[in-house]
């Protein structure tokens, strides 16, 4: 069984060919699932014989979703995915994890914008980074996504909302730069003309800090957005909560991200997640201030969601508005983000720890 979505178009053109068939077929298939196709009985304009070919050699791939939480103040809706499962049993049965384990879950995060609707989308199940205050590694590291799991998020997310889908985020569970190739395979396949056509400008990916990937991603996609996550100012603090800090520490981090800029162009986002008394000092402010001054950069300053497990708080939204304000007197842009589907369990790795806790 072949497994269609996250091919590019030539691949699906060469597959088309491998089984006997003309590649401009190959052209069709590419078109109906990259539109949100999920079985092979919807590519209408293909003949009756290959649809029925294709359900003998060919699965769609991509994802379902096994759980949808609506914040009703905002809209947001946060998606719990699976693997989607070989097209012809992708038949509405979903809403179940039988067969899998809730452990293989994966989250997005639908979310409405003045400029659109964004999908937070997740790189991989679980994480290795072990970031202290994050969800998404609680449970350790389980596996890769591969790029047509990533698009299928996005797909999936279309088809439980009915809305579209304009701008991706990457910074649901998982270190996108530690799935490098099938991250860049899904940005690719989200800017094929013959697919979504998204712009590169509409897509963000987000790292805890991997440099040796934060030279190569300014090469190949100088045009996507980057945000790196801060949250520390000094190697002491940062490793104790990011221990990505002991191989990538805080300064020579920021000096990539200051290289980036240069040959890009390009803004970089710094997040901050404001964890009380652990970052958010007067000092932790000044050491910003400090470092991150004269860069083309932004802060993104989020009070930390507060999971149970991690025995951190998030700082007041009175002291993040504080420290922005502290940050934009001394030159640095610094906004507080708004906080959606907080009400839902909004931060990265959540949904799945509840599943897990509930199927346990
Ligand atoms: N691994 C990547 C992308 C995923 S996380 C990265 O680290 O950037 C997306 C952002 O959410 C990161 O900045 C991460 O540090 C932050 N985050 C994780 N847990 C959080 C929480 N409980 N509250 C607020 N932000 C959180």
């Amino acid at each position: 069984m072949q497994t269609l979505l996250g091919m590019t178009i030539d691949e699906v053109k060469q597959f088309a060919v491998e089984i006997g068939e003309k590649p401009f077929r190959g052209k069709q298939i590419f078109v109906w699932l990259n539109r949100g196709a999920s079985s092979f009985d919807e590519m209408t304009d293909l003949p009756k014989a290959l649809r029925e070919k294709l359900k003998g050699c060919a699965q769609v791939g991509g994802c379902r979703a096994v759980k949808v939480q609506e914040d009703p103040s905002d809209g947001t809706r946060k998606i719990l995915f699976e693997a989607a499962g070989p097209a012809e049993q992708t038949d509405g049965q979903s809403g179940s994890v039988d067969g899998r384990t809730a452990a293989d879950t994966f989250e997005g995060v639908f979310m409405k914008y003045s400029y659109g609707n964004s999908l937070c989308v997740s790189s991989q199940v679980g994480c290795r980074m072990g970031c202290r205050f994050c969800a998404s590694s609680l449970g350790g590291f389980v596996r890769n996504l591969s790029a047509g799991e990533m698009l299928g998020q996005v797909l999936e997310a279309e088809r439980v909302t009915g809305e579209k889908v304009g701008h991706i985020v990457i910074m649901g569970m998982g270190e996108p730069f530690d799935n490098y190739e099938n991250v860049a395979g899904f940005l690719r396949l989200l800017h094929a003309e013959e697919g979504r056509n998204m712009g590169w400008r509409n897509m963000t990916v987000s790292t805890s800090g991997i440099i040796p990937m934060i030279r190569q991603f300014g090469e190949d996609f100088p045009q996507v957005n980057l945000a790196i996550s801060l949250h520390r100012m000094t190697d002491e603090g940062r490793s104790r909560i990011m221990p990505v800090n002991r191989k990538y520490p805080v300064d020579e981090l920021i000096e990539a991200a200051r290289e980036y800029t240069v040959k890009t162009h390009r803004r970089v986002t710094f997040e901050y997640a404001l964890i009380e008394g652990e970052n958010d000092s007067d000092e932790d402010v000044r050491l910003m201030t400090e470092k991150l001054s004269g860069m083309l950069c932004h802060v993104n300053l989020i009070p930390l969601n507060k999971v149970d497990e991690t025995g951190f708080s998030g700082s007041s939204r009175r002291r993040a508005q504080e420290i922005a304000g502290m940050l934009e007197t001394a030159g640095i842009p610094a906004t507080v983000r708004r906080q959606l589907g907080s009400q839902i369990d909004g931060a990265c790795g959540q949904l799945r720890l509840k599943q897990q806790t509930v199927s346990d």
